[in-house]
């Protein structure tokens, strides 16, 4: 069944014209039932039927947010989360300044305290036993700082903060369907703890069940990218002998990047980046992958920590996936999260954008009916895409470009570049505050992006041709600068950058 289009939908996609209309067909289509009044549970068939405002599917990093700061606007919220037990993932542990400041702006900065969380104060980075240090910024006279937690703790704060806000319900349950009803979405279909199949009628969907959403595909046709994985250990003990306490390790490992980073006073998670086929972990061949190709290569400070937990076991590896967020227009339910838009974890990128989309998100939403009125919904939804450009933008290509750099086997000139990025952090001043602020997610400047990506290419071409710029460095160089194209061009274009200044959207948007 296709959705009729209406004017504001027209013009969102004359301003993106990446922007999918999709028809729903595959959505389960329910004849509208009984309606009682909103905040009253009423029967439809053999499903109960429970009315809201806004039902989010998945209680994670952002729909527990998401569902504090609507149910702050004065919304009846109901959140359906599978599971409401603390969460054991190896996602989301470390958030950059850029996110802590958007948690802050959200009103809920207390969701980092009485969870051992640390304070981190930047980056480290290793490469042939050399070593630096790349603080984060200073910010109105404050060094800026970073939050890492177990990411479980965290997540039963946010939703303990939903859960305490008036009209805001969390229920254990799992989402089977999405519902539609003429041409809209009008709720969904779960199963609770006890099994029994109920019904959520709302005024809007938001779809937040993460990267490996299963109702992306009703709504979208995005699809994300397993780039490689992230295999986790934790190490304790280590963190007082950390080479550079309360920073974020990053060791330019051969052939993939390894990621270290203390989560709480007492323990240190280490993420190797595995790319390809993953070793057995059941049989002991990623035990031996970890001690005989990782171990040597890691500071000699940690190489113990790491070496004891490898040892004592408890390995674990998450998917990495990438897909960038895509304009799209269906009437009544909305993506938000991984759902919408991921991108490589080396960067701790994921909930600085999160929070700064809900953040985007919430802004735009000042009354019921731009819940309700789904024209003025798709004209919030043009102009969320239009203002969440710049930071996660700046977030998405940092980190797939960084990736590339320090991933890329295939290309000889990759190697150059990747010394050449880790000498041009050595030159200090801007080198350094403006690749840091980029990461920190305090500069959403993409343009900012592109000139210091362009010049670490342009200080490895400079390194291979003087002194004497022999045939063979001048192809290396051309090389170089053609790899480096090759990787930064698709990342703009899939961000769709030509559509960054939108000024018309204003226009649009103005209700
Ligand atoms: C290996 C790895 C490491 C990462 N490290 C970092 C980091 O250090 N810093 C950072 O900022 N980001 C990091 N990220 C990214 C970050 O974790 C995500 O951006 C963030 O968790 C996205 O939040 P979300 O709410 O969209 O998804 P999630 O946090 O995954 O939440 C989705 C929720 O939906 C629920 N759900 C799913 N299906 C259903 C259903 N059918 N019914 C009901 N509920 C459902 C799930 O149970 C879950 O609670 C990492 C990602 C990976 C893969």
């Amino acid at each position: 069944m296709s959705i009729p289009e209406s004017r504001a939908a027209v013009v969102a996609r004359h301003i993106f014209p990446n922007v999918s209309r999709l028809s729903v067909p595959a959505i389960a289509s329910e004849e509208p039932t009984s309606t009682s009044a909103s905040g009253s549970a009423g029967s439809s068939g053999s499903a109960e039927m429970i009315h809201s405002d806004v039902v989010i599917v998945g209680g994670g990093v952002v729909g527990a947010t998401l569902a504090y700061v609507l149910g702050k606007k004065g919304f009846k919220v109901i959140v359906v989360e599978r599971d409401l037990s603390e969460p054991d993932r190896l996602i989301g542990e470390l958030l950059q300044p850029g996110g802590v400041n958007a948690l802050t702006q959200l009103g809920l900065a207390e969701t980092m305290e009485g969870i051992d969380a640390c304070k981190i104060q930047g980056y480290s980075v290793f490469m042939d036993n050399q070593r630096l240090q790349l603080k984060y910024p200073i910010v109105k006279g404050k060094p800026a700082i970073g939050r890492a937690f177990h990411h479980g703790r965290f997540v039963q704060n946010l939703r303990s903060s939903a859960r305490g806000t008036t009209g805001v319900s969390l229920i254990a349950g799992t989402v089977t369907r999405l519902v539609e009803e003429g041409s809209r979405i009008t709720g969904l279909l779960f199963r609770d703890a006890d099994g029994k199949q109920k019904r959520i009628k709302s005024a809007v969907t938001i779809v937040c069940d993460g990267s490996g959403s299963v109702f992306r595909s009703k709504i979208s046709d995005a699809q994300p990218v397993v780039r490689s994985h992230f295999v986790g250990i934790l190490m304790e003990g280590a963190n007082e002998h950390l080479p550079f306490p309360w920073h974020g390790h990053v060791i330019l490992a051969k052939p993939t990047p390894v990621l270290a980073y203390p989560i709480s006073s007492t323990e240190c998670r280490v993420l190797v980046d595995i790319n390809g086929k993953l070793p057995s972990i059941s049989n002991g061949d990623m035990t031996a992958y970890l001690l005989t190709e990782i171990a040597p290569q890691l500071p000699t400070e940690i190489k113990p920590y790491f070496v004891s937990a490898v040892q004592k076991g408890r390995i674990r590896s998450m998917p990495n996936k990438t897909m960038s967020g895509k304009p799209y227009v269906v009437s009544g339910a909305i993506l938000l999260g991984d759902a919408f838009n991921c991108r490589h974890p080396l960067t701790g990128g994921g909930m600085t954008v999160a929070f700064n989309d809900v953040l985007t998100f919430a802004n735009l939403i000042r009354s019921r009916k731009d819940l309700t009125d789904l024209k003025r919904l798709e004209k919030i939804m043009s102009a969320f895409y239009s203002k969440r450009k710049p930071y996660a933008s700046t977030i998405n290509i940092l980190a797939n470009a960084l990736y590339s750099v320090f991933s890329a086997q295939d290309d000889p000139s990759l190697p150059i570049m990747r010394k050449a990025c880790f000498d041009y952090f050595k030159l200090g001043g801007i080198a350094v505050s403006g690749p840091i602020g980029l990461l920190s997610g305090l500069k959403p400047y993409p343009s900012m992006l592109i000139f210091h990506f362009f010049s670490v290419a342009l200080y490895g071409v400079a390194r291979l041709l003087f002194p004497f710029p022999t045939p063979a460095r001048v192809f290396m160089a051309f090389r170089l600068l053609r790899a480096a194209t090759l990787i930064v061009k698709p990342l703009i274009a899939s961000e769709s950058l030509q559509c960054w200044d939108a000024p018309s959207l204003t226009n649009v948007c103005s209700r």
